[in-house]
C-alpha cells in the first residue's frame, strides 16, 4: 500500500512481552517461489498486532508465548529489513547463528548437569559405599563427561569458524543436533544418578530435564536437522551415470 505494508496472518508461540517482532510476510503470490519472502521489523503495540491467549509450558516463565496475530497491520516502507524477497535467505542466516546459540545453551545445561551429578555420586552413599563407587553410576559419569567434551569441542570449532566467515549448509544443524541430543542424555542421566531426589519438583537437575526438552525442538527440530543434513549430503554424492542402451534388466537374454 502506499507508503508501507498491510501485514496480515498468524503464528504460534510467540514470546508476548517483545519489544519488537521479526516478521517474515509473503509478498509475492507464489506460495512456492522463496524469493517472495520479505522481513519486516513489527513494533509491539502497532495496530492489528494483537497477541492471544498465554500458553503453559514444560518449563520457562509460564504463560509468556501466546499466539500472534496480523490484521492489516500497517508497517511504513523502513519496517522492511534490507530488501524485499530476500527475507528467506536472511532468516536462514540469522539460523546458522541461533542454532549455535541453542547449541551453546545446551552445552551450558549439560555442565552443569554433569557437574551436579558428579558432586551427587562422590557424596550420596548406599549400602555403605558412594554411588560414584558403583561401576553402574561411574559408567554414566564418563559418558555424561564424553558428551559434554565433545559438545564443547565442537561448538567452540564451529563458533569460530562461524565467526572467521565459513558459511555451510551442514555446520550450524550439526552442532544443533549433537550438542542439544547430547545435553538430553546427560541431564536425562543426571536425574538418574539423583534417583528419587532428581524426581522432585524445583530440584535443578529436574528443572534442567524439563529445560533441555525444548533445544531439541526450537530454531528447527532434530528432525529437520538431519533432514537439512542429509540433503546437503546427498547434493553432494556422485550421480549414476545414465544408463546405456541396453544395459537393462529388461533388454538381456
Ligand atoms: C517455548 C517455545 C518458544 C518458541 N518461540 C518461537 C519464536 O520465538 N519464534 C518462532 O518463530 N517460533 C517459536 N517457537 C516455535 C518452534 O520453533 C516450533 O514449535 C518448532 O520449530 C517446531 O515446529 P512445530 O511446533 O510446528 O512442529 P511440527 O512442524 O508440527 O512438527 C511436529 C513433529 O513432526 C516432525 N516433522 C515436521 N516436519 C518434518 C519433516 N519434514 N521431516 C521429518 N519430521 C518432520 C517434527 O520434527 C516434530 O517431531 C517456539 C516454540 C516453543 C514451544
Amino acid at each position: 500500500v502506499s507508503g508501507g505494508w498491510l501485514l496480515n496472518g498468524v503464528k504460534s508461540y510467540i514470546a508476548r512481552d517483545a519489544a519488537l517482532i521479526t516478521v517474515m510476510a509473503r509478498t509475492g503470490s507464489d506460495p512456492q517461489d522463496r524469493g517472495t519472502v520479505s522481513a519486516f521489523l513489527v513494533e509491539s503495540g502497532s495496530p492489528g498486532l494483537r497477541f492471544e491467549g498465554r500458553v503453559k509450558t514444560m518449563a520457562f516463565d509460564p504463560d509468556y508465548i501466546a499466539t500472534m496475530y496480523l490484521e492489516n497491520c500497517f508497517v511504513a516502507d523502513d519496517a522492511l529489513i534490507g530488501e524485499a524477497g530476500r527475507g528467506f535467505s536472511y532468516a536462514m542466516e540469522c539460523l546458522d547463528e541461533n542454532r549455535l546459540n541453542i547449541a551453546a545453551a545446551a552445552l551450558g545445561l549439560a555442565d552443569y548437569a554433569f557437574e551436579l551429578a558428579l558432586d551427587y555420586a562422590s557424596s550420596r552413599e548406599a549400602f555403605g559405599q558412594t554411588i560414584g563407587s558403583f561401576q553402574a553410576i561411574g559408567h554414566m559419569l564418563a559418558d555424561m563427561s564424553t558428551d559434554c567434551e565433545m559438545s564443547r569441542t565442537a561448538l567452540f570449532d564451529a563458533a569460530q569458524r562461524y565467526h572467521h566467515g565459513e558459511r555451510s549448509r551442514t555446520l550450524a544443524p550439526m552442532i544443533k543436533l549433537f550438542c542439544t541430543e547430547a545435553a538430553w542424555r546427560v541431564v536425562d542421566k543426571a536425574v538418574q544418578i539423583h534417583g528419587g531426589a532428581g524426581f522432585c519438583r524445583d530440584h535443578p537437575v529436574e528443572r534442567m530435564y524439563r529445560e533441555v526438552r525444548l533445544l531439541r525442538i526450537v530454531e528447527g527440530t532434530s528432525e529437520i536437522q538431519r533432514n537439512i543434513i542429509a540433503r546437503a549430503l546427498l547434493s553432494r554424492a556422485p550421480k549414476p551415470a545414465p544408463a546405456s542402451p541396453g544395459s537393462s534388466a529388461e533388454t538381456r537374454p
